[in-house]
Order: C-alpha cells, then sequence, then structure tokens
C-alpha cells in the first residue's frame, strides 16, 4: 500500500487529494493535512465582502466529504519535510502540527512515499508596516482573503453605508498593499462590487472610489496585460481597464507600493520615485503573498530548506530558475510536471510551486524599490496543476515508478477568469475573460504572446450569471457532489 500525503485543502490540494483516492480506491491511502476544519470557495468572498452571501453559502465541513471520499484527514498545519528520512530510518516524512480542537499543538509524524505539497500562500501582512504582522491582519484596513476577512469588511463597509446615509462622505482605498503584490484581480472585483452596492444603497454620491495598485498600467493583473478579441480588434486590456474605471467614475494610482498603513492613511512610493499619500475611511489592501514557511531537514538532521524551497518560500519544481534578466525569459521557463527537482517523489501544485520569474516585466523605481506584479496562479491553473500532478502519482503507484509525469504547463494553458463587477440577477455584471496562454509565447505568437482568437473578454449581466453559476458548481464539485469529475477545474 502507497501513501500519498497532500499537504494543503485549498483549491489545488482539495483537487489533487480528490482525484487521487477516486483513481487510487482503497488499496492506497490519501492523508490531506490542512488546518482548516472547513473548505472555502475563496472567489465568492468578494461577494461575503459586501454583505452579498454568508460565510456559510462559501464554506462547508471537510471532515464528512473526507469521509466520503476514504482520506484520511488531519486537521494540522505541515511544519517541516524530512524528504529523505532520519538516520534511523530512509522513510521520508512531513511533521504536522494539529490545530484540531482538543488537539491543538499536538505534533505527528506522517510518513509517505509522495507527497503534494499545496499550501497556497501565506498572507504576508507584515510584509508592509501597519498592515498588519506576523499574526496577521492589522486594525486599519479590511481584507476579503479569507471568509472571516470578508466577513469582518462587510461589517466595516456598512458602518461606512450608515455614516454615507447620515450625510458623511466616505473615501474608500482598494488595491494593493506591496510592490510586490500579486491577486491584482480579487481587489478589482472587489472595488466595482463596493462601487455597484453604494449605487444600490442609493449612496454612491457620497463616496470618492480609488484604486491603488503596483500594477504599471491598469489591466496589467499580473499577466503583463493582455489583448481580447473585441468587434473584431484586439483591445489591449489597458484600454478595457481605463474604460471601465472612467465609466464608473473610480479614480486610481498605479506603479505604487504601499510602505506604510495607519490609521485612515496610507504612504506609497511610485514607480517614478516620488513619494504621496493617500487617505482613507474604508480600504481593503492585498497583502503580499509568500510560502507558508515550511522547513526542510536532510537526513543527517541539517537544514536543507534553500535546496526545496527558493527564497520566497514556494517550492522548487522543474522550473528554470536560472533565466536571468528578463530579455532572456521564455515560456519554457515554466514548470511543466511540478516535480521538485532533488525529491522526485515531492511536488508542488496551486500557489505554493515557485514560479520561475515574473509573467509581467519587473521594475523598479528609481530608489531601488522593486514595484511590479509577482505572477497570479489563479483558480483554474490551480485546479489543473493539481489534478495533473495526482495523475502523474497515481500513475506512478499503479503502473510503476517510471510512468511518465503529466504536465500542466501555464504556458501551453489557458484560462477562463470572470471578474465580478456587481452582484445581481437583473443588474449584476462581469467581465469574462479567456486568455491563452497564461504565460505569454512571444515566440509562437509574436505581437502580444497570445492566441486572440483564445483571448477574449467581454463585460455584462452575462458574466455575471457564469459567476453565480460557477459559484454553484465548484461548490457542488468540491463537495463530490453527483457528476463531480465531469465538473472542469
Ligand atoms: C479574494 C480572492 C478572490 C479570488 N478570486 C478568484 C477568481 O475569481 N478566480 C480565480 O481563478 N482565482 C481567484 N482567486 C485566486 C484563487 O483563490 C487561488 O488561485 C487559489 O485558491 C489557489 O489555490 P491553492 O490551492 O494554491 O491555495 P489555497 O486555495 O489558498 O489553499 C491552500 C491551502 O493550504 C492550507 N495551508 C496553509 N498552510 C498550511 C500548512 N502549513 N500545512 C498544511 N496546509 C496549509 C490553507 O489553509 C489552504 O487550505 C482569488 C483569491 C482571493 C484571495
Amino acid at each position: 500500500m502507497a501513501r500519498l500525503v497532500v499537504l494543503g485543502g485549498g483549491v489545488s490540494g482539495h483537487t489533487a487529494a480528490t482525484f487521487a483516492a477516486k483513481w487510487l480506491g482503497s488499496a492506497h491511502e490519501v492523508v490531506v493535512v490542512t488546518p482548516n476544519s472547513k473548505w472555502n470557495w475563496i472567489p465568492s468572498n468578494i461577494w461575503v465582502g459586501v454583505g452579498e452571501m454568508s460565510k456559510e453559502e462559501v464554506t462547508f465541513d471537510l471532515a464528512p466529504v473526507y469521509a466520503k471520499a476514504g482520506i484520511n484527514y488531519k486537521q494540522a498545519k505541515a511544519v517541516s519535510i524530512n524528504p529523505e528520512g532520519v538516520e534511523s530510518s530512509d522513510k521520508p516524512f512531513v511533521t504536522i502540527e494539529y490545530t484540531l480542537a482538543g488537539r491543538e499543538g499536538e505534533v505527528e509524524n506522517v510518513e509517505y512515499d509522495y507527497l503534494i505539497n499545496a499550501t497556497g500562500p501565506k498572507l504576508n501582512f507584515g510584509a508592509t508596516e501597519g498592515l498588519g504582522d506576523a499574526n496577521g491582519l492589522g486594525e486599519f484596513t479590511v481584507s476579503v482573503c479569507t471568509a472571516d476577512h470578508a466577513v469582518h469588511a462587510n461589517e466595516e463597509f456598512q458602518k461606512c453605508i450608515q455614516k454615507m446615509k447620515q450625510g458623511e462622505r466616505q473615501k474608500f482605498l482598494i488595491g494593493t498593499g506591496h510592490g510586490m503584490c500579486t491577486c491584482q484581480g480579487a481587489a478589482f472585483e472587489y472595488i466595482f462590487n463596493i462601487e455597484h452596492e453604494l449605487k444600490k444603497a442609493g449612496v454612491r454620491d457620497m463616496a470618492d472610489i480609488k484604486w491603488i495598485s503596483n500594477e504599471s498600467f491598469l489591466g496589467d493583473f499580473g499577466v503583463g496585460g493582455l489583448h481580447m478579441k473585441s468587434m473584431g480588434f484586439a483591445v489591449s486590456s489597458k484600454i478595457f481597464a481605463e474604460s471601465l474605471f472612467t465609466e464608473r467614475d473610480v479614480d486610481w494610482i498605479i506603479g505604487a507600493h504601499v510602505n506604510k498603513v495607519e490609521k485612515g492613511k496610507v504612504h506609497y512610493e511610485l514607480l517614478d520615485g516620488s513619494m504621496g499619500e493617500e487617505e482613507f475611511d474604508f480600504s481593503m489592501l492585498i497583502p503580499p503573498f509568500a510560502g507558508v514557511g515550511l522547513k526542510a531537514y536532510g537526513k543527517d538532521g541539517s537544514d536543507i530548506t534553500d535546496t526545496v524551497f527558493a527564497p520566497n518560500g514556494f517550492m522548487k519544481v522543474d522550473a528554470n530558475y536560472s533565466a536571468g534578466s528578463y530579455e532572456n525569459w521564455s515560456a519554457s521557463d515554466w514548470p511543466k510536471t511540478y516535480q521538485n527537482p532533488t525529491y522526485s517523489n515531492m511536488f508542488a501544485c496551486g500557489i505554493a510551486f515557485a514560479p520561475p520569474h515574473p509573467i509581467s516585466k519587473p521594475m523598479s523605481s528609481p530608489n531601488g524599490t522593486p514595484i511590479s506584479p509577482t505572477p497570479p496562479r489563479t483558480g483554474m491553473p490551480s485546479g489543473i496543476i493539481g489534478k495533473a500532478v495526482a495523475h502523474s502519482i497515481c500513475d506512478r503507484i499503479l503502473k510503476g515508478e517510471n510512468a511518465p509525469l503529466h504536465e500542466a504547463s501555464m504556458a501551453h494553458m489557458g484560462a477562463a477568469c470572470v471578474a465580478s463587477a456587481g452582484k445581481g440577477i437583473f443588474d449584476g455584471t462581469a467581465a469574462a475573460m479567456t486568455i491563452y496562454p497564461v504565460v505569454p509565447d512571444f515566440e509562437k505568437y509574436p505581437g502580444t504572446g497570445r492566441d486572440t482568437d483564445y483571448t477574449f473578454g467581454e463585460i455584462g449581466l452575462a458574466g455575471h450569471w457564469i459567476k453565480h453559476i460557477l459559484h454553484h458548481l465548484f461548490i457542488w464539485k468540491a463537495k463530490l457532489k453527483a457528476g463531480w469529475t465531469m465538473i472542469p477545474e
């Protein structure tokens, strides 16, 4: 009997674990180690953050789902990996610390034959003074990165609405809280949902809404922007975004590294080196992401974290990490199998793998401050990669250790993204975009780097309906309800 241990029960790890359990059957064991008792469909946190959905609608208990799937579920967080075992045993293991009520802090070593690291991001609020600290979100801004954060964000948002109803003007500042952030798409969705809700509440005229982001142009989204087929033209996402911001009367500050947050005010540095301040009554700033801080130890107990993980804490996989400067980057630098180069039974998927380099062009201010988006690994690629990695491991367990690995390079993968711009059955809108490939390939697609026949975008009510349907479909799938395997990632 082989044992596959999956660290992280989020989008990528849950996909990997559930498919692996189905493909392996009861002859082998799948273990999931994840600290939360609930699964969260993170994209819908945006709607929790404006009071359009409850926490219960975007989360569910993992235990019954894993029991149904025959998965051994350990509500715990992984702390370290011993990929070579210890002096007395060659068996690799991961050290976990329980978070389960009643067993908090209890430590266990879980041996594995194969390991998937799908631990997602550490929400690194502590990277920006005042945005938070090692314990998480600070007191001056809100977040929608977790369901609990989103509940709190909505409570603060409702207070602002009440103030506006009493005649008090409010300033909203939404975007990224550091020069090295990713996930601009989430902030983009949130700012337009805020705008939409303020309109619905009849107080839009009492609000000043501003975007602040580390993108060098509006519509970069961490993928260097995109050119979308629209009305026979390849229209830049910059034009698309600027039009939307202007139409909704949302102002913007771009190329900004937020370096300090205090009560009601952010301090920032711009790409031209100048410094600025912006006041707010309500602010949602996405934190930068880092790896979750797993350590790795050799057989003799030596610290081999640097061998297994990149300096940002994400796990090294089969990427080309020595491409060097922007001019040398190529689509082929991106990983295909997500296998760790040192330990062949260890893989990383979703946000947990270390990308070879950003997708957007790296930039810094004359003061040397890096200000440009780090690469996003959104839900669809995270799910697709998780499934491909599970497939590879299952093949190796069932067909032998030389079975070929499955590939899922982001440079050969398309992604669909539906960004909500306001919720409502008849007046909702969303920007529905497809992008192919996610990582541009300028050799194959000179000019825009992408296939414009498969890269398109549209904003409207239909997009909102798709987003809403996807919410239910993905939760259905994650609960392993009838036909779940047919629902794409
Ligand atoms: C507000 C918001 C909105 C978004 N909207 C969209 C969208 O509309 N479309 C889209 O495609 N993407 C969206 N994304 C991105 C999407 O949520 C991520 O791409 C996706 O969740 C990444 O999957 P993952 O499995 O890598 O990480 P996660 O889903 O974050 O899962 C990581 C898991 O690992 C667990 N974990 C953490 N530390 C440890 C540890 N030490 N040991 C074990 N487990 C650990 C975590 O608890 C979590 O369960 C959004 C993100 C945010 C924050």
